[in-house]
């Protein structure tokens, strides 16, 4: 399954940017993902619920989003956001097209938990 691939990239990309800031634990992903990659949200879901545990972020939560794809005709070079699998320009009619839009997995944010510990240690001098 594909999501399974999607989601080791989105955890690499987290992981290494808590270990560039001492191991901090990943609170939260925000991520975009082309609508060419059809990605199926439960199969994600599984997919980084299964590849996160047992590493710093065990209890993040992924947030993500489909952007919406663009494909350039190559007739006319119009572009358009095709309806379905098949592609076709709605100002021509060709079918097909070159992808200018939708195949990428962008990591938009990555928050990790910031540790305060708050100490209110009065001292009493005898
Ligand atoms: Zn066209």
């Amino acid at each position: 399954m594909h999501e399974f691939s999607l989601a080791e990239r989105i955890l690499e990309s987290a992981l290494g940017a808590a270990a560039a800031h001492g191991g901090l634990p990943v609170e939260r992903i925000v991520v975009e993902i082309g609508a060419l990659q059809q990605v199926v949200p439960e199969a994600l879901a599984f997919a980084f619920d299964a590849a996160k545990s047992g590493t710093p972020a065990e209890d993040a939560v992924l947030e993500w989003r489909e952007t919406a794809a663009l494909i350039a005709c190559e007739s006319c070079g119009s572009e358009f956001t095709p309806e379905d699998m098949f592609w076709m320009c709605p100002s021509c009619g060709a079918a097909g097209g070159r992808v200018v839009r939708g195949e990428e997995l962008i990591i938009q944010s990555v928050t990790l938990r910031e540790t305060l510990l708050e100490t209110r240690e009065v001292e009493h001098g005898n």
